[in-house]
């Protein structure tokens, strides 16, 4: 028998109430009823934000969506963008900048190394007039976390907007809008969030209006200023995703029950058990000190094909992990712990690990792991 377990860096498990809110029997959008459930939600979120003075917009779509409206929103024609680039996240920002036909300047990073925030301080100095910096905190396809709080004042002394792509940040590392000065943050549903795919979240905050006010890019389902209006009258502009809405709510319940800051510490921990646990068993982390607690990337041991051992692992026992993208590809192992996962998650995770790794004949010692996960997870509070 099968038990599905999904270590994946998106989509996430989801809790069980989660789910059950999602199957509530739909209810109109329009409503009273329905406005007070996104009027709070909205209202939550804030919280997963840490804002006081910024407006979260709930957008129906993937995190890429909510990537896409940011740069409709701040950009005009003729302007220059400085975009971070660590990996396959940071691309798209550039690829989405070039689209809409922006003039993108960018800081290509070795994959698995974050970006040294002097680097950005030297390009906005030596280049005139960048409209916005793109960063991305969690680089999830290599498993690195960005400075953001660092990089952020550097931004703000050049008169440059921030925004961030916090999508598999947010709800598992720290993160401060109002305190660290960020301009424009999102997230997504299926990260953190403990939810299904489908819903975005885009907080943008007082500081980044007069921008977004006047920006010439075309936008008309994603235009912020809508969204905005919309928001004050508790509701959206066009039909929003009711279930995913509802669902998300419950999500956010349990968010704040457990505190966000015990959220963090959760995430902390179960991230420094798992790269213990591969270390122990002779492995070598892809992102080393910069590892994120989004996910454990870990190189695949020379001679052995980690393809096949995800496949096999997800085929045949449910657990499933994800290898590398691009030229990543049969280089890494990402075991994603974000979300809906506690200790005896990890614990299942590492010991999947152990057996995948035994049978395609990578000299493993089996429980040694696990040993070293368990001893963790117990000792540590
Ligand atoms: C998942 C993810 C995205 C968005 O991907 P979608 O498939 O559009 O949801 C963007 N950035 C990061 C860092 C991500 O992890």
């Amino acid at each position: 028998m099968k038990k599905n377990y999904l270590f994946t860096p998106g989509p996430t498990m989801v809790p069980p109430e989660v789910s059950l809110a999602e199957a509530q029997p739909m209810i109109h959008h329009r409503t009273p009823q329905f406005s007070q459930i996104f009027y709070e939600l909205s209202e939550d979120l804030k919280y997963l934000f840490q804002t006081k003075t910024g407006e979260v917009f709930t957008l129906m779509s993937s995190g890429t969506g909510a990537m896409e409206a940011c740069v409709a929103n701040v950009l005009s024609k003729g302007d220059k963008a400085l975009v971070v680039i660590s990996g396959k996240f940071g691309e798209r920002w550039a690829e989405l900048c070039k689209c809409f036909g922006i003039e993108t300047i960018t800081i290509d990073v070795e994959n698995g190394r974050v970006v040294d925030p002097s680097e950005i301080e030297a390009v906005l100095q030596k280049t005139e007039g960048i409209k916005a910096v793109f960063t991305t905190q969690c680089e999830t396809s290599t498993g690195v976390v960005h400075d953001i709080q660092s990089i952020s004042p550097l931004v703000k002394k050049h008169g440059a907007l921030l925004v961030v792509d916090s999508i598999t940040g947010i709800g598992v590392h720290p993160f401060f809008m109002d305190e660290w000065n960020i301009d424009v943050a999102i997230t997504g549903s299926q990260k953190g969030c403990m939810m299904p795919p489908g819903l975005a979240f885009v907080c943008v905050n007082s500081s980044a209006w007069n921008v977004i006010e006047k920006a010439d890019l075309p936008r008309y389902y994603w235009d912020f200023r809508k969204m905005r209006k919309e928001l004050k009258n508790k509701t959206t502009p066009f039909t929003p995703a009711v279930s995913l809405v509802m669902a998300m709510k419950t999500a956010m319940d349990m968010i704040k029950k457990e505190g966000i800051e015990n959220v963090w510490k959760r995430h902390a921990r179960l991230a420094h058990a798992t790269r213990e646990g591969a270390r122990a068993l002779g492995l070598e982390l892809f992102a080393g000190e910069y590892s994120s607690n989004v996910l454990t990337a870990i190189k695949a041991p020379p001679g052995i094909d980690v393809d096949k051992i995800i496949k096999r692992l997800r085929d045949e026992t449910g657990v499933t992990f994800t290898g590398g993208q691009s030229e990543l590809k049969g280089k890494i192992i990402r075991i994603g712990h974000m979300g809906y996962v506690n200790d005896f998650d990890v614990i299942v995770a590492i010991a999947a690990l152990e057996k995948g790794l035994s049978e395609a004949g990578y000299l493993v010692e089996l429980g040694k792991g696990l040993s070293t996960v368990q001893s963790i997870l117990v000792s540590k509070k």
